[in-house]
């Protein structure tokens, strides 16, 4: 019997293949999970469709984060399509292009508001919408962060400020639902070549980096990503809330 046998989950930050949110999908439907996939707008439609039809049971969504309206139809779509909800993914982050290279001093309002609403605010948002349907006790809710957060990457910029606020974020939600029951955790991946990463000027330095130093001496992959949060969504858990988790082959031990 799979660790997610009977379990319905929400995730959200499916682009294509290469998404972490896609290892993690594969990884709970593997383990038994039936899961319904959100994709950001009509363009994107296709493409989560095509990798959707490969899951068992999946049912798909509209959900841009950044629109109160479109998390309005997502907490309706969950009420019609499923009786409730074991775990909720949260896979998103976005920064304009132009934050992500040169001096973090130069970052615009603008570029820090966009950053923090799509890659922290939006982790807020979706636990508040799905937060009815959530299973009290045994739910559980898994976002991905980065070590940027905590130590300086060159060109990572705004989007290290926005996962800082992504972790303070997981803490107090934990706060707030671990008397329900309610678990969240996030992992913090290793870098990962994804379109969103694709984004960050010199991230091939990071994987370079990675591979060099990290104590495994090689990057991650996706895969290792989803096989961690099966486990962080699974009762093997159970005992475990507010942390982050690193899938980094080590990286983060690391000093000079
Ligand atoms: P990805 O495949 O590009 O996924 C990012 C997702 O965020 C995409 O599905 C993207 O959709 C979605 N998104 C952006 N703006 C959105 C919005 N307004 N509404 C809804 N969805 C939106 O890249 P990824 O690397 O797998 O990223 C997933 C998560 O892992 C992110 O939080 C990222 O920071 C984190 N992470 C990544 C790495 C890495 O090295 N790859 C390492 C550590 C943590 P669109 O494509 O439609 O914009």
């Amino acid at each position: 019997m799979g660790l997610l046998e009977g379990q319905t989950g929400l995730v959200v930050g499916v682009a294509n293949k290469r998404s972490l949110a896609w290892g993690v999908a594969r990884a709970a439907a593997r383990e038994g999970a039936r899961l319904v996939l959100t994709y950001q707008n009509e363009r994107l439609r296709e493409n989560v469709e095509e990798l959707a039809a490969t899951l068992d049971r999946s049912v798909l969504a509209p959900c841009d984060v950044t629109r109160d309206e479109d998390l309005e139809a997502l907490a309706e779509t969950l009420a019609r399509e499923v009786e409730s909800l074991d775990f909720l993914v949260h896979a998103v982050a976005y920064a304009l292009r132009e934050e992500l290279e040169g001096a973090f001093m130069a970052t615009s309002r603008r570029g820090w508001a966009l950053a923090h609403d799509v890659s922290a605010y939006s982790l807020v948002a979706l636990v508040r919408a799905v937060h009815p349907l959530l299973k009290k006790p045994g739910g559980s809710v898994v976002t991905l962060t980065f070590e940027g957060a905590r130590r300086v990457f060159p060109n990572y910029n705004v989007m290290g400020a926005a996962k800082a606020s992504l972790e303070a974020s997981v803490r107090y939600l934990a706060s707030d639902l671990g008397p329900e029951g309610v678990r969240v955790n996030a992992i913090s991946a290793g870098p990962v070549r994804t379109l969103a990463a694709s984004g960050v000027r010199g991230f091939v330095g990071f994987l370079q980096g990675y591979r060099e130093r990290a104590p495994l001496r090689r990057n991650i992959e996706a895969a290792e990503v989803g096989d961690a949060a099966v486990f962080l969504l699974s009762p093997w858990a159970r005992g475990i809330t507010g942390e982050i988790l690193h899938v980094d082959g080590g990286y983060h031990l690391t000093g000079v």
